[in-house]
């Protein structure tokens, strides 16, 4: 790709900045770690010695991930935030394009793009819920789903799940919000050797600083994708920070229920105006963005086909007391 290429292709990150109250744009966890956490973190961390590589493959890290999820060490690779996963998983398999169901989250776009990679959208239906794909499996390189959906916050049925995994092509199910929703698809790993679960740590385990995110997969695919992943590329300081969150699931597990709490608290607000979501974000059918910066808070504008709507990041109490009062104010209601 030519310089003047990669100028048309991409723009340069777009960076909100300013001394706003409240950020409610990037659904990352509103909590960081309990102060006695931290500390037990730092102490652990002291010990590491900084002048050697980390574990190559992260197997510690890898063990730890299996052991939390009931699968084995060779059934999970981890990667510098799963968004390194994705541009892996777009060299590995062979095929002519990539699918898609917009609205989606933009890095499989963004990926597909560097790569030369063609990108076919079978767009979500009016309900988003997917559509067709399964018509478009052939010479897939990769499926990509969401679910839960980034910004639509809703998840796709097991049953449509299955049906485009019974294609046989390869099939990426993004459940980076997983923890706030009713139920995992992370067992199909057992029957389907053509799927690719990613997860993070970003979004419920609150360590989005720290980019931590993994795939489950099976061991073939796992092998496969250990050979051509950039070495060393999870440094020793956040593979120890993310295991030692896991010994601390139960802190998290409070955290997901107050997020899950408030985020319902938030939909039944704005009932008319918000869609159902298992994530830990609501997608509003509200033109509001300018409006909430001007009060200091500060949310995801969409565009296209959502464009007039916002994507709104659940905070803590006081955060969303306040973003409700602030949209109560914008419908004129108060
Ligand atoms: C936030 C997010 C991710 C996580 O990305 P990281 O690189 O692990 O921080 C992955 N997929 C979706 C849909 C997301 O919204």
């Amino acid at each position: 790709m030519r310089i003047e290429e990669i100028i048309k292709a991409f723009k340069p990150y777009k960076v909100v900045e300013g001394n706003y109250k409240i950020w409610l744009d990037k659904n990352e966890s509103p909590f960081d770690l309990p102060e006695e956490i931290k500390d037990e973190i730092f102490e652990e961390v002291k010990k590491i010695p900084l002048n050697r590589y980390p574990h190559i493959t992260a197997d510690p890290l890898r063990e730890r991930i299996a052991e939390f999820l009931g699968f084995e060490k060779e059934n999970i690779i981890v990667g510098n935030g799963s968004d390194e996963l994705i541009s892996y998983l777009l060299k590995l398999f062979e095929g002519e394009h990539i699918v898609i169901s917009s609205p989606t989250f933009g890095m499989y776009n963004f990926y597909a793009k560097l790569e030369g990679i063609k990108l076919v959208d079978v767009p979500l239906d009016e309900n988003f819920k997917l559509q067709n794909v399964e018509d478009y499996a052939e010479k897939a390189k990769a499926i990509f789903i969401c679910s839960p959906n980034n910004p639509t916050g809703n998840t796709q049925e097991r049953e449509k799940i299955i049906s485009v995994l019974e294609t046989g092509a390869p099939v990426i199910l993004d459940e980076a919000y997983i923890e706030f929703a009713k139920g995992s698809n992370v067992d199909l790993v057992n029957e389907y050797e053509n799927l690719v679960i990613l997860r993070t740590f970003s979004k419920a385990f609150g360590l989005a600083g720290i980019r931590v995110g993994y795939a489950v997969a099976s061991e073939e695919i796992i092998d496969y994708l250990l050979r051509i992943k950039s070495p060393f590329s999870l440094n020793a300081l956040s593979m120890k920070i993310a295991e030692l969150m896991l010994d601390h699931y139960d802190v998290i597990k409070q955290n997901i229920n107050y997020i899950i709490k408030e985020r319902d608290r938030i939909y039944k607000e704005f009932k008319d105006y918000v869609y159902p979501s298992e994530a830990n974000f609501l997608l509003m059918k509200l033109n509001a963005y300018e409006f909430l910066l001007e009060k200091g808070i500060v949310v995801r504008n969409l565009s296209g086909r959502l464009s007039n709507h916002i994507r709104v990041t659940i905070g803590k109490r006081e955060e969303n007391n306040e973003l409700i009062k602030a949209l109560n104010e914008f419908l004129g209601v108060k």
